[in-house]
């Protein structure tokens, strides 16, 4: 027997038939993540459903097809219409209704409205998966890294401020009360945070304007965020900036130039300092299982001799991405070998950087 409970929450509703299954939904009434059947269900703001199930141990992921997304709304939303879910506020009447008036088909044609206000929101860091995504540009000035194809499908581009203000207004009017469930502001795509200050400045104020209080994050690889000063930093800090998102991927130059990235482990370091003196938050980013055999034991001792000297404080992340490539070409590593290697780095790091967090960022399971 079902014992329906409804919970109001400040900006979510979870609705639930009974400790096996939990479903919850933003303040407009679409679903955001449900679990059931040992699965856990994640819808993207285009409405594509992401799943995750364990099998035998292993975490297997799936997009679903659109039919089977239709087929799933259709079923989530059938069990809630017909259940006795006690209802004892008009706060929590209208919650349901609002839930109610979405049909498989209407949150499908999500897509659409998703599509003429965004192009594809390629990839995030994990803690910005609930972030309000911002494009102030497109693409990546580089786009040549071996290991990355985010970006290889557009030239990059920037928007002007006038279409950024447009972009602001059409991101608010789409996410209408589901904004309560966002946190921050992620101003995307690859390096955004490269635009010259006459440009980066209008459109962060642009940003923090429609969305106040939100902290702004972004991409910027270290090539092109060095050319800016500690006091450049610093105000663009004052305007809103918190955390920058940068790409290190290893402490190995050799591997470096290998994947076809400019910089070094010396010129990591130098920006890090740079950031860090100008008081931001850092999101550091290293590419576990990058070069395969071939760089193994550089890449790991080279990438915990960066770690151990980077000024890592209380709210700065170092992110340990596993490497995901059909074919390196270097003797690529085996997933078990990836875990192991990873489990080395998240040791040595977190010893290194006691106070920063040390964590998994699985490309994988990334989702807006
Ligand atoms: S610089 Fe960053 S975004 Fe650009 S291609 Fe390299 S990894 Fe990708």
């Amino acid at each position: 027997m079902n014992n329906w409970t409804i919970s109001a929450r400040k900006n979510i509703t979870v609705l639930s038939p009974d400790q096996e299954a939990v479903f919850s939904f933003d303040l407009e009434g679409r679903p955001v993540s449900w679990y059931q059947n040992d699965h856990i269900y994640k819808r993207s703001l285009a409405s594509r459903i992401h799943t995750r199930e364990r099998v035998g141990g292993r975490r297997v992921r799936a997009v679903l097809p659109e039919a089977d997304a239709a087929e799933s709304y259709r079923q989530l939303l059938d069990q809630i219409a017909n259940a006795p879910i006690p209802v004892d506020d008009p706060d929590q009447q209208d919650r349901l209704q609002r839930i109610l008036a979405w049909t498989p088909e209407r949150l499908l044609e999500e897509k659409h409205r998703f599509n003429r206000i965004y192009r594809p929101v390629s990839i995030l860091p994990p803690d910005q998966y609930l972030a309000v995504v911002l494009q102030a540009t497109f693409g990546c000035t580089w786009n040549r890294c071996t290991f990355c194809s985010f970006y290889q499908d557009r030239e990059f581009a920037c928007r002007t401020t006038e279409e950024f203000e447009d972009h602001c207004a059409g991101v608010t009017e789409f996410l209408g009360e589901g904004l309560s469930l966002r946190r921050s502001i992620f101003l995307a795509d690859g390096n955004a945070l490269v635009l010259s200050r006459d440009r980066l400045f209008p459109i962060l104020e642009t940003a923090t304007a429609h969305f106040p209080g939100m902290p702004v994050h972004g991409f910027v690889d270290v090539f092109s965020g060095e050319r800016r000063t500690s006091a450049e930093w610093s105000e663009l800090r004052e305007l809103g900036l918190e955390r920058v998102h940068v790409g290190l991927e290893t402490g190995a130059d050799e591997l470096l130039a290998w994947l076809n990235k400019p910089g070094s482990a010396e010129e990591s370091f130098g920006f890090v300092s740079t950031l860090k003196e100008a008081g931001l938050k850092v999101a550091l980013i290293f590419m576990v299982g990058a070069g395969g055999r071939r760089f193994a034991e550089q890449h790991r001792v080279a990438t915990i001799a960066l770690a151990e000297r980077l000024p890592l404080q209380k709210g700065d992340i170092v992110y340990l991405s596993p490497f995901q490539s059909d074919d390196t070409g270097a003797n690529s590593f085996s997933d078990d070998e990836i875990e192991l290697e990873l489990t080395v780095l998240q040791d040595r790091i977190r010893q290194a950087a006691p106070e920063a967090i040390v964590t998994r960022y699985d490309i994988r399971e990334f989702l807006y």
